[in-house]
Parts: structure tokens; C-alpha cells; sequence
């Protein structure tokens, strides 16, 4: 089983905690996250755990026990059966608002970015997003601007009021994207990169993470439960696309992953139609079948100029196609019993 404690938990009430699993017969393993700290209970036999959950509830600091069920434990719906919202600065994901998460692939320049931001403020995006640290297939394509590209999200985000995430590559990039930026994307290539999984849980920001392309919907649960257990329970998910046999598309989006994801879990959910279609036309239809299938959110690449772009210009939208969308999306929320 697992203990999580408050965020106001103090040492001496987590000590207590290990005190009363040593008392029982219990080892302890402690995750000391920067938001809060996870306890996991070891040894704990069936016909005892009921008698030890009971009495580790009262103990002062404790705010969950959570009996150990599903491979993912700690985001579980079983542990959390109310839908969890999750704050990236300003915006909320998982509330009645569908979160719109927009800008470009990559930060190309300061320019790009301050126009994009502008551009999908204006239209109604609630978070801007913008690669720095570029996992890119090939080691001979753009890279990205990595520290160089933060002070420009900085400053897009000072203009623009509007909170930012931005992807996290390696455990090195963790530290300075969680001070710079409101929420940490921890990309596909990395689903199951543990030690960033990890970094990201300790780092004290809230994470979004992508489903690896080749990743069943439990490996990627299992993947959210690595965040969880160093200690940061605000995580959201977001589907991407996988790869099937079908070659139509850049990658096969995988809508029925967000009905799984949500009822598994407490956490939201967004989609991503750019990287799942590759393809700027079949953004817009696949964005408002997320909204529709119940996706919390929408992650969405604009670019001033997407013929020009470096990385991922097929599947960009203008910044007038992403104000088009906006207005679908709107009637698509509505419909659903949402706002957009
Ligand atoms: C991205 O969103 O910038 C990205 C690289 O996507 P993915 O990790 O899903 O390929
Ligand atoms: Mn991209």
C-alpha cells in the first residue's frame, strides 16, 4: 500500500508514519517529492493491511492510503475517484474548460514565438507551448534553441500573461525548465526514460506526459505512476498517436486511449492532433473528435509561417487556421456540455 502525505506534512509526521510500519513489522520507502511525500508500504501481507491502512488514516499529516490494486496505484481512479484538474499557472486542465495548449513546434526565434504567442492569446489558447530542447530523429535537424528558447518563453509569456510549457529532454534539462516554465512536457521518446520520469516528479512543477508512440495505454499509466511516486500527483496525460500498420497518416491517434486513461485514472486528459496526424488538414476533424470523445484539452502546433518551418511544417496550423479551429472547438465543447 501506499501513504501519501498532506503537503503541509512535517518531518516528524512522516517519520510517524515510518515509526508505525517499523512498529507492524513494515519496511518503508520514503519519495520525497518537492510538492509532497509518498510513502510506500513493503511486507504488507493481505489479511493485515486493512488493520494497518485503518490506523495509518488517523495518524496526523496523512492524507491518503492507498491499497495497492492496480500496477498503478497512486493516480489510480480507485485512489482518487473524483476527476483531478490540474493547474499549469493560470489555466486549469480537467475543469469544464477545454484547455487549449498552442504554439509552435520549435522556438525558431525570439520573433516566431512572440508573434505566434500573440497570435493564439488572441484566439483563445489558455497555454502556450514551444520546443527548446527538440528531440529530433535525425542528429543533423534543427536541435532547437535550448536555453536561448526559455528566456524567449519567458518573455512570450510576460507579454502575453499566458502560462508555458515546454519539454524537458534529459534529467540536465529538468532544472532549467521547471524555473523558467509553469508545466514540464516530458515527450514520447521519453515515456519510459525513468530517471526523467523521476526528475520531473521531484522537480515541483506539473508535468504533461506524452504516451510513447509504441506504448500500450498501461505502460503509460505505469509511466504517470514513476511522477506520482517521487511525489507530484499533478500530472495530465496526452495522447499523441501510435504507430499501427496503417501508413496513411504520420501516426494512428488513438482516441479510444482517452476513454481508457480517464476511466483508469483521475487524471485529465489532452490530445494531440498535430504529432498524431502530421498533417495540418486532419488537425482540425481529429481535434474536435477528442473534445467530443472527452479529452480535457487540446495540444495544437501553430507557426506563423508553416512552409518555412523547421521542424514539423506539414502538420502546423497558420494562426488564422488555429483561430477557425478555435470557433469549431467552441460549438464542439458546447455540445458536449463544455467551454472552450
Ligand atoms: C512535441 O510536442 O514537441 C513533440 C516532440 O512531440 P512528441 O514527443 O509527441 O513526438
Ligand atoms: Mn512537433
Amino acid at each position: 500500500m501506499i501513504i501519501v502525505m498532506r503537503h503541509s506534512s512535517t518531518d516528524e509526521e512522516i517519520q510517524a508514519v515510518v515509526d508505525r510500519l517499523d512498529e507492524r513489522g513494515f519496511g518503508a520507502h520514503v519519495s520525497r517529492g518537492a510538492e509532497r511525500t509518498v510513502i510506500g508500504a513493503i511486507g504488507a501481507q493481505e489479511a493485515e493491511k486493512a488493520a494497518l491502512a485503518d490506523s495509518l488514516k488517523r495518524l496526523p499529516g496523512v492524507e491518503q492510503v492507498v491499497p495497492i490494486l492496480k500496477p498503478y496505484k497512486i493516480v489510480s481512479r480507485e485512489s482518487h475517484p473524483e476527476a483531478g484538474r490540474v493547474r499549469f499557472g493560470s489555466a486549469e486542465i480537467g475543469g469544464p474548460k477545454v484547455a487549449m495548449i498552442a504554439g509552435p513546434c520549435t522556438i525558431e526565434n525570439r520573433e516566431m514565438l512572440l508573434e505566434t504567442a500573440q497570435a493564439v492569446k488572441a484566439a483563445g489558447a489558455s497555454v502556450l507551448r514551444g520546443g527548446a530542447f527538440k528531440p529530433r530523429t535525425s542528429p543533423y535537424d534543427f536541435q532547437g534553441l535550448g536555453e536561448e528558447g526559455l528566456q524567449y518563453l519567458a518573455e512570450a509569456r510576460e507579454a502575453t500573461g499566458l502560462p508555458i510549457l515546454t519539454e524537458a529532454r534529459d534529467v540536465q534539462h529538468i532544472e532549467p525548465v521547471a524555473r523558467i516554465a509553469d508545466a514540464i512536457q516530458i515527450g514520447a521518446r521519453n515515456m519510459q526514460n525513468y530517471e526523467v520520469l523521476r526528475a520531473a516528479g521531484q522537480s515541483g512543477k506539473p508535468v504533461l506526459l506524452k504516451r510513447n508512440f509504441s506504448a500500450t495505454v498501461e505502460e503509460w499509466l505505469k509511466a504517470a505512476e514513476y511522477i506520482a511516486a517521487s511525489g507530484n500527483l499533478d500530472i495530465v496525460l496526452c495522447e499523441r498517436g501510435i504507430r499501427t500498420f496503417e501508413s496513411a497518416m504520420r501516426n494512428t491517434l488513438d482516441l479510444s486511449a482517452v476513454y481508457v486513461a480517464k476511466r483508469e485514472t483521475y487524471l485529465p486528459v489532452v490530445v494531440d492532433p498535430s504529432h498524431a496526424t502530421g498533417d495540418f488538414r486532419a488537425v482540425p476533424p481529429m481535434a474536435l473528435a477528442a473534445i467530443a470523445a472527452g479529452a480535457d484539452g487540446l495540444l495544437i502546433e501553430v507557426h506563423p509561417n508553416p512552409v518555412e518551418a523547421l521542424c514539423d511544417g506539414p502538420q502546423q496550423l497558420t494562426p488564422k487556421r488555429f483561430e477557425g479551429l478555435m470557433d469549431e472547438v467552441r460549438k464542439v465543447a458546447e455540445a458536449v456540455g463544455r467551454e472552450a
